[in-house]
């Protein structure tokens, strides 16, 4: 009969028992509710066995030991206490496990993430593998949850308060040696010994618990516990603007184990899990993960990709060398680019060997492995090298003519089956393809800067390019680690499309006065993690003054930037690119310290003074980049709500604890977003006046998802 188990148990000569986590037929192990009675039976079956001297949890999985638990458990609970019965659930399983009097091992390789890392947690000790693969965390605040099958009272316990508030309320996961360093695991070995070792440590005997380090200690003890959590929730409450309800819950069922007992701590824990679950926040980020998991399996297009093995890039600017970084590096493939500088050439080589150098120094690779991925990376003047590429990603200046002899010199130099995608933020991909003799090979691949930290690419096809084409760059974005969609040909494409009329109303608020601060400062409470105005200074003035006239020119009046726009950048400022902006920046590199540069104020002849509320200035920016959103849907810019979501998470950091755009629509209600439209269309005028698909919508009582 076939074992329908996810464990089942193998009895060693040495009397130990190696329990074997192997959900059938899934990739990764994830933890499911019927799970409880299952590990339950296996270590019933191994107690019986009288000369039992310990157990082992080791996963059958190449990748992961648990990856955390099946997330569908949690959406299809309808209550509260629907939710907190599964956690206390969890939380029984986890206390059977700590209970045995023989010692249990969690032999720990690949992803040991949320639920996996609470079984590890409730095991007497744990080892994992130095490999790569290998990262142990509770990410479930990045779903809006806690841990809740006992994370939250085993872990400050094993590790400390302070150490676990980190890992908890960052939801961070850790590689083998800093786990290791922590005292999260008590061995960390080669994947080879990684059995052996768990059987050696199970022979030992049970251990007790070690005692903290003195820093730990003392922040137990209740005047250092109180200090403790005060930081807590200030950074804490400083970083989400209260619109996180997970990391308050985190904090106080922590401080409750810690001050009441761990036995008052989980009934706390699973309470709290209960009430999280039923919470939208909750909702809104499992949305997110859900509809990021679904895209990993999507083609974008009905059909196959082609194999890419190799990859061209022209132009080593700031996106290009971050292009030819990202190919490299996650995608593992050989990457060649093409500068008419040499000095191009140089800073894609350098953008990538810093960032390659930073990794070695924060210990994530060896120099060795720096030396293998830089070997991946060449460049030239020319196009040596270029004949048998498979895809050839451009990104030279933003030039209609500059782009379209791009395409005829790579036909000219490359084979007939290579794609030309180019990263062009404004231009339409058919005027690119215009004159190309094999358009279905071309098309649209945006990227977002900094390319290596900015997750979304648009894949645009033109109307003749080929569903093959489409298929082949979606799978590349993804080797890149990027998640891709797929959006039709027309001016702004998406992501730009919604920004500019969002980043324009702000504009507004600054000509009425409004300080630059106030304006950023109404936004990041909102949620994004920049405000507009510091966003147009990262993305550049000079980018944002070329894009508003292509939009304006294809979709109207309310794209019509200020003048204000030209203004600055007639006073030499593009942004964070050269020191200044509506900012002044201490240095050119992202994050270095700035401050509004007060006489942005005197070129606009503006005498600042807060005179909006913050909650007017971030109705009216959110407002025109919802009216767009919902525009863009109808008039199919994108193929679905989810993926506009997708795209302005993503693209633009909406913020993910409300899901996305459509997803915030349909929580506000849609005739609740067009009373708040008419309301602004009768004060600032026309631009406001709620389009059509969202009209319909609140008319027929329709939503975006069901
Ligand atoms: P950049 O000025 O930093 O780099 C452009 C590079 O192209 C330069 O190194 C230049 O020497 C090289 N180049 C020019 N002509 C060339 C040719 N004939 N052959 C080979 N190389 C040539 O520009 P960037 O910011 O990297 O932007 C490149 C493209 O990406 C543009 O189309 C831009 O619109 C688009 N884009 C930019 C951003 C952004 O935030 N900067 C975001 C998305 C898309």
């Amino acid at each position: 009969m076939q074992n329908t188990s996810a464990f089942s148990l193998t009895m060693r000569l040495d009397n130990v028992g190696v329990i074997v986590i192997d959900v059938p037929g899934e990739k990764m192990n994830t933890l499911k509710a019927e799970f409880a009675g299952q590990i339950r039976e296996v270590i019933a079956k191994a107690r019986s066995n009288p000369h039992l001297a310990g157990l082992v949890l080791i996963s059958g999985k190449p990748d992961s030991f648990i990856a955390g638990a099946d997330i569908s458990m949690i959406a299809a609970c309808q209550t509260a206490q629907e939710a907190e019965t599964l956690a206390l659930a969890g939380q029984k399983v986890m206390a059977e496990i700590s209970s045995l009097s023989v010692p249990v091992i969690a032999a720990i390789h690949g992803a040991c993430l949320g639920g996996g890392l609470e079984l590890a947690l409730a095991c007497n000790q744990r080892v994992c593998s130095l490999d790569d693969k290998t990262r142990l965390g509770l990410p479930e605040v990045q779903l809006g949850l806690l841990p809740g099958s006992g994370g939250t009272q085993r872990l400050p316990r094993l590790i400390g308060a302070s150490k676990a508030l980190d890992l908890i309320l960052t939801g961070k996961t850790l590689r083998a040696k800093q786990a290791l360093k922590i005292g999260l695991v008590e061995e960390a070995v080669p994947q080879a010994i990684l059995l052996e070792t768990a059987v050696n440590m199970a022979l030992k005997g049970r251990k007790p618990r070690k005692t903290l380090p003195l820093g730990e200690r003392l922040l137990n003890a209740p005047a250092g516990r109180a200090l403790l959590f005060a930081m807590a929730s200030k950074q804490t409450e400083a970083k989400t603007k209260g619109n996180y309800p997970a990391t308050r819950k985190i904090l106080s069922v922590v401080k409750t184990g810690l001050c009441k007992g761990s036995h008052i701590g989980y009934s706390e824990e699973a309470k709290a899990f209960g009430e999280l679950a039923m919470t939208a926040e909750s909702a809104a980020l499992r949305s997110i993960f859900f509809a990021t998991t679904a895209m990993k399996k999507e083609r974008g297009a009905d059909a196959n990709p082609r194999e890419v093995k190799s990859v061209g890039v022209l132009g080593g600017g700031l996106m290009g060398g971050g292009i030819a970084l990202v190919t490299a590096t996650r995608g593992g493939l050989s990457v060649r680019i093409k500068d008419i500088n040499p000095e191009g050439i140089n800073h894609a080589m350098k953008y990538s060997w810093d960032a390659l150098t930073k990794s070695v120094q924060r210990r994530h690779i060896r120099a060795a492995e720096r030396q293998r991925q830089m070997a991946l990376i060449g460049g030239g003047t020319d196009y040596q090298g270029f004949r048998h590429r498979d895809v050839i990603i451009e990104a030279v200046f933003e030039d209609l003519t500059l782009k379209q002899k791009m395409v005829a010199e790579v036909e000219a130099n490359t084979s007939v089956d290579t794609i030309f995608a180019s990263n062009t933020s404004s231009l339409p991909i058919a005027d690119i393809a215009a004159n190309a003799q094999r358009p279905q090979n071309v098309i649209g691949l945006h990227y977002f800067s900094p390319v290596d930290k900015m997750p979304l690419v648009e894949v645009i096809p033109h109307q003749h390019t080929a569903a093959e084409t489409v298929a082949t760059v979606v799978a590349l974005a993804k080797k890149q680690g990027k998640t891709p969609i797929v959006v039709a040909d027309r001016a702004g494409f998406y992501v730009n499309r919604i920004l500019a009329p969002y980043i324009i109303e702000a504009m507004r608020c600054l000509l009425e006065g409004e300080p630059i601060e106030a304006i950023d400062r109404a936004l990041v409470r909102f949620g994004f993690p920049v405000g507009p105005i510091q966003l147009l200074d990262e993305v550049g003035i000079d980018v944002g003054t070329h894009i508003m006239p292509v939009l304006e020119k294809a979709w109207g009046e309310r794209f019509n930037a200020p003048e204000a726009f030209d203004a600055v950048l007639n006073d030499n400022r593009k942004g964070r690119k050269n020191g200044r902006g509506f900012y002044l920046y201490g240095g050119k590199k992202f994050g270095a310290k700035k401050s509004v540069d007060q006489s942005v104020y005197k070129l606009l002849n503006l005498k600042p003074e807060a005179r909006l509320n913050a909650e007017s200035v971030t109705e009216r920016c959110v407002m025109m980049m919802l009216n767009e959103a919902a525009r863009t849907l109808d008039e199919g810019v994108i193929h679905g709500a989810r993926d506009g979501d997708i795209g302005a998470v993503f693209g633009i950091g909406f913020p993910p604890f409300l899901g996305g755009p459509f997803r915030y629509m349909d929580r506000l209600g849609i005739s609740q977003v067009v009373n708040t439209l008419e309301r602004l269309m009768q004060v600032h005028g026309e631009r406001f006046t709620p389009c059509g698909a969202l009209q319909q919508r609140a008319a027929s009582g329709q939503t975006f998802y069901k």
